[in-house]
């Protein structure tokens, strides 16, 4: 399975002009090269290297592998459009918005991201360095860093490409690792169901209960801050907002990463699958009360799901995702659904049956129960080809 893992560069200032002056020209380069693609209706990688190669590499100063990653990412980047437009994800054809994106060359952002093969970049993982070839020659010991996890991810399966990319004035490696899987576990014997919540962010079946109160208070306090500082208005307190807000999602994938590793540890050490709530629409569904909507909308429940499935591919675990209807008003026990199932965010109390339980872990058990049932019916375990780590 492949992962992307996103690292960030701790480059000098000489290092970061040289990084800069090669991404725009590695990108100027790019646009050239679309719009002879354009005018000479020559879009594959062998063709448009006749029109273009010789004059990117005399013009830009590329290397060798730069111009042809340059001529191949124009390619791709064609490819791509005409697959947009024919899925119809620029309106009809004729339309105002099909007529502008088909009726010109594409044009490169100066900071869009470049791809670097192994020719044009090595990986000093102990001293966490990097060697990457510029227009200004071949920079040594660019420094990187990364969360734990990634780096050792990135150590051990690194392959193939990476791209390099600058956002918001910051400069990123964003390199593919493909990892080996365990044999998948084709006959678990039963599931785990696994609740994401709001107060509660994970509910396991089985009764374990992830980090409540304590995130959520540095959250609200983190938002607080945040919404003073956008209210001030002035250049230093919207840096220091953004600062904020980029600590915020550091701890949130951190936390995401402890979370999941846990879950699925607990899954694989008993031989059971994992049950998900189908995660689209998550917002759309969900009633709140106004102050819990941006608490919601502000916690990456995608991420964590998403966490959990990549963890479990690896681990062998299979994991399904069941319909979330009515998980948190349908009684456990005996299956009664009714809106005055849950008296109170926190309770669940059966109107029929009269079963008692933490709502979010009943809810738990109905996606374990549903979970089973999807699997003895002849649900496959998925999970996503490719996930962002970092
Ligand atoms: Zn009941």
């Amino acid at each position: 399975m492949k992962l992307v893992v996103r690292v960030k560069l701790l480059p000098t200032p000489v290092q970061a002009a040289a990084l800069e002056a090669t991404l725009h020209a590695c990108n100027e380069a790019a646009t050239w090269a679309a719009s002879v693609a354009f005018e000479t209706k020559t879009q594959r990688p062998l063709q448009l290297r006749k029109h273009t190669y010789a004059e990117i590499r005399l013009r830009w100063q590329l290397g060798a592998q730069a111009a042809q990653h340059a001529i191949k990412k124009t390619c791709d980047a064609y490819t791509a459009l005409r697959a947009n437009l024919r899925a119809g994800r620029y309106g009809r054809p004729g339309s105002r918005r099909h007529t502008r994106a088909a009726g010109k060359p594409i044009a490169f952002r100066p900071q869009a991201a470049q791809p670097y093969d192994d020719r044009m970049l090595s990986w000093q993982h102990q001293a966490r360095t990097v060697s990457i070839w510029t227009t200004g020659g071949r920079l040594k010991n660019v420094a990187f860093t990364g969360q734990a996890e990634q780096l050792e991810v990135l150590t051990q399966h690194r392959r193939g490409e990476s791209d390099l990319v600058c956002q918001g004035g910051k400069w990123f490696l964003i390199a593919t690792c493909d990892i080996d899987e365990a044999a998948p576990n084709a006959h678990p014997v039963g599931f785990v169901g696994v609740d994401l919540g709001i107060v509660n962010i994970a509910v396991t079946s089985d009764g374990a209960r992830h980090c409540g109160r304590r995130v959520n208070r540095r959250r609200e306090q983190d938002r607080k801050l945040r919404s003073k500082l956008q209210k001030k208005n002035t250049k230093s307190a919207k840096r220091r907002a953004k600062k904020y807000a980029g600590r915020e999602a550091r701890r949130n994938k951190d936390i995401n990463h402890k979370i999941s590793k846990r879950i699925v540890a607990e899954a694989e050490r008993t031989g059971r699958g994992i049950a998900l709530e189908q995660l689209t629409g998550i917002r759309e569904r969900a009633r709140l009360r106004k102050p819990q909507r941006t608490t919601l909308h502000s916690w990456p429940f995608a991420q964590l799901g998403a966490f959990i499935a990549y963890k479990a591919k690896r681990a062998g675990v299979p994991v399904v995702y069941v319909d979330p209807a009515y998980t948190s008003q349908e009684c456990s026990q005996c299956h009664h659904i009714e809106r005055g199932n849950r008296p109170s965010q926190a309770r669940f109390s059966c109107r029929v049956c009269g079963f008692v339980d933490h709502a979010d872990h009943n809810a738990s058990h109905n996606i374990r129960q549903r979970g089973w049932m999807a699997w003895v019916c002849g649900a496959r375990s998925t999970a996503p080809e490719l996930t962002l780590i970092a």
